[in-house]
């Protein structure tokens, strides 16, 4: 039952308040300003303009009730209700409604990124996927817009250069937006060329690196660009990222396609595109990927 309250009542103590003080005002300003009137006169002025203000409001008040208090059953909504998902034996294994894209036993989820359908030409060792120095990236068969990621990688334990030459490669969002794999738990480059920048854009909030030769696990939030019909960028990507558990990247916005020189510069591209796996040069390991589209 809806019963109606109004704005001036005992109920509503701070509007009877500020509706007097505005009528003491105008009671002042009519005595103060108008001394040529006869005294009589202008209370009788002060007495209208009150009487007009009062039914001005209280005629506001009628149109304008203050609603009754919500039960706390009017926010509880039951529908649509969020699908099931049976979440994997470990917290970094597939849940059910994730696409297995690596799971050591075959690399059937990807080809060659020179041509995008030759067979991808890295290696699998031990269940593990093996970078192949020279043979070029690999790409997903499947193309994703906004997903969420997990991927784990380990760096060579036999440490070879140093900076962007140790431990280096890449896991590339829809092929061209770079969260980078390098090994550089004790190695020194450009901060925003580390493991876990955005790179050559964001710098990782922390290093929560495990060594080479240890597996680090990157989970990736990603929302993909927007373009309008003429090819204008309407909304920039987004990335959010965890190493280990640890956030790295808080949700930040996209500049562009991954540079190596230059100004990152949106350019319009598909809703969907696969993740690109970059060979660097260097023997890094894979294990366990899967995404989930969102
Ligand atoms: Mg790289």
């Amino acid at each position: 039952k809806v019963e109606k309250e109004w704005v001036i009542s005992t109920k509503n103590p701070l509007a009877v308040f500020q509706i007097s003080k505005i009528l003491l005002y105008f009671k002042e300003l009519v005595r103060n300003s108008n001394p040529t009137y006869p005294m009589k006169q202008r209370n009788l002025f002060v007495a209208v303009l009150l009487a007009g203000l009062g039914t001005a409001s209280l005629t506001f008040a009628q149109q304008n009730p203050t609603p009754p208090p919500m039960p706390p059953q009017a926010t509880e909504f039951y529908t649509p209700v969020p699908p099931k998902v049976t979440p994997g034996a470990m917290n970094n294994q597939a849940p059910s409604d994730a696409i297995v894209l690596f799971d050591g036993s075959s690399l059937s989820g990807f080809v060659s990124a020179k041509d995008g359908s030759s067979p991808a030409p890295w290696k699998i060792e031990h269940g593990e996927l093996v970078v192949q120095r020279g043979t070029g990236d690999i790409q997903s068969k499947l193309a994703f817009g906004d997903a969420q990621y997990h991927v784990e990688w380990s760096a060579p334990p036999e440490i070879v250069g140093e900076g962007q030459g140790r431990g280096n490669s890449g896991f590339f969002l829809m092929g061209i937006y770079e969260v980078q794999i390098l090994d550089s738990y004790e190695s020194k480059t450009y901060t925003n060329g580390q493991a876990g920048s955005v790179y050559k854009q964001y710098p990782p909030l922390v290093n929560p690196l495990r060594g080479p030769g240890d597996w680090n696990y990157y989970d990736i939030i990603f929302k993909a660009p927007r373009f309008d019909k003429n090819g204008m960028l309407t909304s920039p990507a987004t990335v959010t990222v965890l190493i280990n558990g640890v956030l790295v990247q808080n949700n930040v916005i996209l500049k562009g396609p991954t540079e190596y020189i230059g100004i990152p510069n949106y350019k319009a591209h598909a809703d969907a595109l696969p993740i690109k796996l970059q060979d660097h040069g260097n023997p890094v390991r894979f294990r366990n990927i899967w995404v989930r589209p969102l």
